[in-house]
């Protein structure tokens, strides 16, 4: 048996960097999964297959309602197929781009889910290390922010000092752009652009060039411009601004996120 046997491919959902993305249905229950094909070619150098299977063994240790399951792992010469929980409503990402606004209601709800998944990774000390809305998927149709976190291919344990500079331009936190030591907290950066922009539906770092997001991101030179965050309270704003500061020894942990007067209003707020 092999993967060819065990699945009939139905159509291709994405492609990522490294490899692309199949939704299957397994011959025997007809059940649909996402398929996550890696090419082992595009992995040449040992450190980047290093970080392949690390992105496998990773997944494999993780247990939670929203993070992606992995199911069954295939692998031959030439590629590397992972089997996961099949994600239906596609990604942040496509959904950010249609425009449809968040309600202030609907980025507490996010936020709260996001920062107890954060919680849980960061308590197995696992640094997700690419946070974005590409690699956040939606888990259901209608808008009570259910998701799963994806993409573990940058993750990587507090303990290892793995000191790659790795991550997305305009998401990463600064401390790793500067080549400084990181940990956990470069998620929690991280998850303070996204809220940021479900708020305001811009981002924080942006500029038609590249290079110019990495130097803001890089210096984290960012304002709340009074036109996008028209009708915000000043406590949300306060709150995202906590988790942008530059100095991660001044942002806050998951676990502390978790206890923000913000937070909690995720949980009795009717607007
Ligand atoms: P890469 O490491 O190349 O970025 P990802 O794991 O992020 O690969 O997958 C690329 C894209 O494929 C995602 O942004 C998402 O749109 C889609 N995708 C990935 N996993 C699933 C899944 N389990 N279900 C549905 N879509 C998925
Ligand atoms: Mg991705
Ligand atoms: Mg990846």
């Amino acid at each position: 048996t092999g993967f060819k046997h065990d699945y009939a491919k139905i159509k291709k959902l994405d492609s990522g960097k490294f490899g692309k993305v199949y939704l299957c249905e397994d011959s025997v229950s007809h059940e649909q999964f996402a398929v996550k094909r890696l090419k082992k070619e595009m992995f040449k150098d040992t450190k980047n297959l290093r970080q392949l299977y690390n992105e496998v063994s990773i997944l494999r240790k993780l247990k939670h309602p929203n993070i992606i399951k992995l199911f069954k792992i295939y692998e031959d010469n030439a590629t590397i197929s992972l089997v996961l929980e099949y994600v239906p409503y596609g990604n942040l990402l496509s959904r950010i781009q249609k425009r449809i606004k968040f309600t202030p209601k609907e980025v507490m709800t996010f936020s709260k889910k996001l920062f107890e998944t954060l919680r849980y990774l960061h308590s197995q000390g696992i640094i997700h290390k690419d946070l974005k809305p590409e690699n956040i998927l939606i888990a259901s149709s209608i808008s009570d922010c259910e998701f799963k976190l994806c993409d573990f291919g940058l993750a990587c344990y507090v303990d290892k000092s793995l000191r790659s500079k790795s991550g997305s331009p305009g998401y990463i936190a600064p401390e790793i752009l500067r080549g400084n030591s990181y940990s956990t907290k470069a998620d929690i950066f991280s998850a303070g652009v996204i809220i940021y922009i479900l708020t305001s539906g811009i981002p924080p770092f942006y500029s038609k060039k590249s290079e110019k997001v990495m130097k803001k991101n890089k210096d984290c030179k960012f304002s709340f411009s009074k036109n996008e965050f028209k009708g915000i309270s000043p406590l949300s704003i306060q709150f995202i601004n906590e988790l942008l500061n530059p100095d991660p020894a001044f942002r806050p942990t998951a676990e502390q996120v978790l206890q923000h007067s913000w937070i909690h209003l995720a949980c009795c707020s009717e607007s």
